[in-house]
Parts: C-alpha cells; sequence; structure tokens
C-alpha cells in the first residue's frame, strides 16, 4: 500500500473542497432545529460548536478567514472530530430546515484538514496499523480469523460460496465480540448458507474515511473490491454497519456485482423463509439499541425487531428513544479511537433507558455500539442488571438444532 498521510492530492482537491463546502453552508439558515437531536450537543457543554451548525460554521469560518492552516487549526480539527457522523442533524435539517448534507460537509472539512495538517494526533497510530496491519488493533493479519474454531469453514477465494461473511476488525479481535462472528457462523449453518470468508480480509476502510486519511481509504477500497470480485461469491454479509454503510454506499464497483446486507436483513429474510427455527424459551424482556449506521443511514428499522419479535419468549420492549430518533452511542466519526468530551455519557444514558424500561438484555447490531454500552453498563456497575448482546449471540442460543 502507499505510504499513508501522503500529500500528493490531485492538484485542484483544496479549492475544489473549499468551494463546495462553502457553497453549501452558505445556505445553513442558523435555525438551530438540528440541536435537539444532536447526541454531541447533549453530551457535552452544549457550546455552539458542540452542534451540527456551530461545527460547519466553524469550518466555513476557518476556509474564509484563512484559519486552516493558521494559529486556530487544532481548535478546528478538535471541532471537526467531535462528531459521531450518526446523521440525526441530516435528517432534522431535512424534515424542518433546507435539507444541508452536514455530515458530508463534516467529512470534506476533515479531509481538507487532514490534507493541510494531518490527521489528529490520536489517529495516527490507528492510522499506522491498518497500514501495516490491515486493522487498527495491532493485531497480526496471520491472526484475524483467530476467532473461528470450524474446521469446515470456507476460505475465499481458495473455496468457492454464494455468499461472502464479511466479519470487520472488530468482531476479529476483540475477545468479547468473536463470539458473534461464532454466532453467525452457527447460524448460517443451521440455514443451510453457503458461505466462506475471505482468507485475507483486511479493514473496510471506514474508520480511515472518518479519519479523513484519503489515500489510506483508497488503497483498501482497491484491494477489498479486488478480494471480493476474486472470491467469485454473489453476496457480501456484514457483522458491522459501518462495513455495510461503506461497502453499499461508498465502494464504487461492488453495488452492480453484488447483493450488500447486513446481516440482521439476511437473518430476517432466512426466518421469514423457515430456514431458522427456533426452540421455545424463558420469558425474557429485551430492548434494542438501534446502530446509527442502519437506522439513520439506511433506513434499517424492521429487520432487527423482526428478528428479536419472531424468538418466542422475547418480550420485546422499546427504550423512550428508538428507530429514527435513537440516541447514538457515541462511537462513530473515529471516536473510537480518540478521547472526546463526554464520550460515556452517551452509552450510560442508553443503559438508564434501558432499565427505566425493565430491560434484561440491550440488544445491538453494531461491534462499536456494543463496545460502547457494555463499557457503559460496567462503568454503571450494571453488571448483575442489565446484559449488552449481539442479536446474532440471541438467536444463535434460541435455534433449534436440527
Ligand atoms: S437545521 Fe439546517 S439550516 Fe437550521 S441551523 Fe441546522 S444545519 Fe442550519
Ligand atoms: S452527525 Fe450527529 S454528532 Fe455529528 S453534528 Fe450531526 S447530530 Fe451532531
Amino acid at each position: 500500500m502507499e505510504a499513508i498521510m501522503s500529500n500528493d492530492f490531485p492538484e485542484d482537491t483544496e479549492e475544489r473542497l473549499k468551494q463546495e463546502i462553502t457553497e453549501t453552508v452558505r445556505r445553513c439558515r442558523k435555525c438551530n432545529y438540528c440541536y435537539s437531536a444532536c447526541p454531541l450537543f447533549q453530551s457535552t457543554r452544549g457550546f455552539q460548536t458542540n452542534g451540527p451548525s456551530g461545527i460547519i460554521q466553524s469550518l466555513h469560518y476557518g476556509i474564509v478567514w484563512d484559519e486552516i492552516n493558521g494559529e486556530e487549526k487544532d481548535t478546528l480539527r478538535d471541532i471537526l472530530y467531535q462528531c459521531t457522523t450518526c446523521n440525526s442533524c441530516v435528517i432534522t435539517c431535512k424534515e424542518k430546515a433546507t435539507g444541508l448534507p452536514i455530515v458530508e460537509v463534516i467529512e470534506k472539512g476533515k479531509l481538507l484538514v487532514e490534507m493541510m495538517n494531518g490527521p489528529m494526533p490520536s489517529q495516527r497510530k490507528p492510522l499506522e496499523q491498518i497500514y501495516s496491519h490491515g486493522n487498527p488493533y495491532q493485531e497480526p493479519q496471520e491472526q484475524r480469523l483467530n476467532w473461528n474454531n470450524e474446521k469446515s469453514l470456507k476460505l475465499l477465494p481458495k473455496d468457492t460460496a454464494e455468499t461472502l461473511f464479511y466479519v470487520g476488525c472488530t468482531t476479529s479481535y476483540e475477545p468479547e465480540l468473536q463470539g458473534v462472528a461464532r454466532s453467525l457462523v452457527t447460524i448460517f449453518n443451521q440455514g443451510k448458507v453457503d458461505f466462506g470468508v475471505l482468507a485475507e480480509e483486511k479493514c473496510c476502510a471506514d474508520p480511515v474515511d472518518k479519519m479523513g486519511d484519503e489515500f489510506l481509504y483508497q488503497e483498501l477500497v482497491n484491494v477489498n473490491e479486488e478480494a471480493f470480485l476474486a472470491s467469485g461469491c454473489d453476496r457480501i454479509v456484514t457483522v458491522s454497519p459501518h462495513c455495510y454503510h461503506t461497502f453499499a454506499d461508498l465502494y464504487p464497483h461492488l453495488k452492480d456485482k453484488f447483493e450488500i446486507l447486513h446481516y440482521t436483513q439476511f437473518l430476517d429474510r432466512l426466518i421469514a423463509s423457515e430456514a431458522l427455527l427456533f426452540e421455545d424459551g424463558d420469558s425474557i424482556r429485551i430492548t434494542y439499541h438501534d446502530p446509527c449506521y442502519l437506522s439513520k443511514h439506511h433506513d434499517i428499522l424492521e429487520a432487527p425487531r423482526a428478528i428479536l419479535q419472531n424468538i418466542p419468549g422475547v418480550d420485546f420492549v422499546e427504550m423512550e428513544q428508538y428507530g429514527k430518533n435513537s440516541l447514538c452511542c457515541g462511537g462513530g466519526g473515529g471516536r473510537m479511537f480518540h478521547e472526546v468530551e463526554g464520550n460515556n455519557l452517551l452509552g450510560e444514558t442508553r443503559a438508564q433507558q434501558a432499565l427505566a424500561v425493565k430491560a434484561k438484555i440491550i440488544a445491538t447490531a453494531c461491534p462499536w455500539c456494543h463496545v460502547m454500552l457494555d463499557n457503559a453498563v460496567k462503568n454503571l456497575d450494571l453488571t448483575d442488571k442489565l446484559q449488552v448482546l449481539d442479536i446474532a449471540e440471541i438467536v444463535a442460543k434460541r435455534l433449534t438444532t436440527i
């Protein structure tokens, strides 16, 4: 791969980004309606720059007053990198105001800042790790499949399969999440799915995109697209909503050649076709935390709920905030890799909301939400009252074994 943090951008990139950003931000009416939806604003001291309009206005004036590379460059970078990219403001601005693509503007701002000043200091290390190891956690590539205990797991492209199961970095390496990958293998086997995993899987590039390293991002897109095409599969199923979003919306050559699904969509389909059947089980009250990259970016609201509601004994209950109005866990936008004021507050609020509806389990369907919520439950000393589980883990435990 190319050396990261290169300055070798096409000549007109800087001017193009500046122009696109300023033209878009000028359409902001400063009505501030977007603030009520912003988890960042809710979890910080609530300065103007801790919310959508303030972030993009700071960026706009950074460009107009030539401060991107000036004395205030670190302030501006900190302002941009607080955003979780949850998309709540985009939805609100579209419903109530001028429909600004706020997250797109913030991402362009990060790219501009990265071009001129490099990434956040705390994000250099994960970027270097992705460059050298293909994951942000400094884990060896040869141990990426250590989560697997299934001898017959198909390895692509040596083996062939219909469905490519893309596991992702966090689920592959994080010990507390590796069970999610194993659960999905159990479920796929039970559902007679013809599937395999890449023998040499690499980061999907979402964190690289969010941390603003365009060159490493392009390299990963090329490497991954080549691997997907060589696999011979016709469907990609991801564990993480962030991988799903990246493949479905950002990769240029996948949509025409593959059906791209988040695993909740795939499981919902398997359950509807009765390829998966459940055993009766004890009654348990479960609530669901919507990952922003399913609910607010892709309208995937029904499939996760349908799965849970199909499991016998599950007493499904919604929290105060759910669906498109759900509260972000705080882990998106590259924030998993650097400290932000109030980082734990969102997850802790979510845990309290789950307790308020007397749930015993918060189900989710995103590795980063899982980590953030799990930390919150531990921080609040609630482990004897509340458990965080991935939907795949709940399903695998309740399947009828044939
Ligand atoms: S809702 Fe839209 S128009 Fe209103 S302040 Fe926020 S970004 Fe600007
Ligand atoms: S994407 Fe989410 S965190 Fe970022 S400014 Fe918009 S509402 Fe706030």
